[in-house]
């Protein structure tokens, strides 16, 4: 199971899309140190993945953690402003996911002036560390973005590059617009980033990972449903010590599961259960199959998108087979949907 522990409420930025500090949850950690352990010790398989607000905020809790829980895996998804405060404890994480939306004048847009600057002294800072996990470049694609300059421009830094499209709970925009966006900018640009991929994937395959994980979903059964694995094989713990399905519907009532005690699961039903793609796409997203906050033609217009994508990723199923010892992706429930 991937644990994905929220240190913290609180975050030091106010990005765009987002908004910052989760209101109505504490700052820190309610619970004593010993029930998480003991709760997550029952998990011989366990992943831990901090998270936030900004999970650095409180460094002196994610070191505890670091030295207690019995986990396989130690995951971080970071805005990277604090990291050189983890000092020689960055070592203990696998993986670490920093948050940045592709060029400069795109990051900064979206987040704040001077947080692409903060997440490439991060990502420097693990360079200069000699880091051996993955390292993962975060990206929120919203309005401004261009998806080919923006994910081409960060894998000339980043190994990996992943991205989570900013729709149905956005600030920043409305459905008519996400179409209009969606059919001249992101799906051409799609279609370039793959052509992209596909050329670098008998040599050193790009490391993009939707596409990856998507192609990773056509040749294998058996993956998370859905994809993040939230409710099924992903839980979130609150400061508080709820257990979550989503670590970001904190607001929801179905999205509460339990506690420590105990906690119930829960899983995606029609119509992905019934559609072609559901072996592959997972139902995509479990928040924004339970609210369709853009309404049933905006949980539509999602859809096309993604089996959009699927539809064209499948067009190299041939190529790609022989390549799959290359780009089987995730290793583990690192905290990347895979479908964007
Ligand atoms: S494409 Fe849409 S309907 Fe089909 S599985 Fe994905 S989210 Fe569900
Ligand atoms: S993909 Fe959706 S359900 Fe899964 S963690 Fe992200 S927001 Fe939550």
């Amino acid at each position: 199971m991937l644990w994905i522990v929220i240190t913290t409420s609180k975050c030091n930025l106010e990005c765009k899309y987002c908004g910052g500090s989760i209101p109505d949850m504490a700052e820190e950690p309610l619970y004593k140190m010993e029930e998480l352990r003991d709760f997550i010790s029952k998990d011989k398989d366990a992943i831990v993945a901090f998270y936030g607000g900004e999970p650095l905020l409180k460094d002196g809790v994610v070191k505890e953690m670091l030295d207690i829980l019995p986990a396989k895996k130690f995951v971080l998804q970071t805005n990277g402003f604090f990291i050189k405060r983890l000092e020689e404890y960055v070592h203990k994480f696998d993986t670490i996911l920093i948050s940045i939306d592709g060029r400069k004048e795109v990051t900064d847009f979206y987040r704040c002036h001077g947080c692409y600057d903060a997440a490439m002294r991060a990502l420097n800072f693990l360079k200069e560390k000699n880091f051996e996990g993955e390292i993962i470049a975060r990206m929120a694609v919203s309005y401004k973005t261009d998806i080919y300059k923006d994910v081409m421009h960060l894998l000339k830094f980043f190994p990996y590059v992943h991205w989570q499209l900013d729709v149905v709970w956005s600030n920043l925009w409305g459905l008519q617009e996400f179409k209009k966006w969606a059919e001249e900018s992101y799906m051409p640009g799609l279609k370039k980033l793959i052509n992209e991929w596909m050329d670098s994937i008998e040599d050193k395959p790009l490391g993009i990972v939707p596409f990856m994980g998507i192609m990773t979903r056509i040749f294998f059964n058996s993956m998370p449903i859905p994809p993040c694995g939230a409710g099924s094989s992903a839980f979130a713990i609150t400061p508080e010590g709820k257990i979550l399905a989503c670590p970001i519907a904190y607001e929801f009532e179905w999205n509460l599961l339990g506690d420590f005690k105990g906690y119930k699961k829960i899983s995606i039903g029609e119509p992905c259960v019934s559609c072609d793609y559901y072996k592959i796409c997972g139902g995509r997203c479990l928040f924004a199959y339970k609210e369709r906050l853009w309404g049933e033609e905006g949980f539509k217009e999602v859809c096309r998108v993604t089996k959009f994508l699927i539809d064209e990723l499948k067009k190299y199923e041939g190529k790609a087979r022989k390549f799959m010892d290359k780009i089987a992706y995730p290793p583990y429930n690192n905290t990347t949907e895979i479908i964007p």
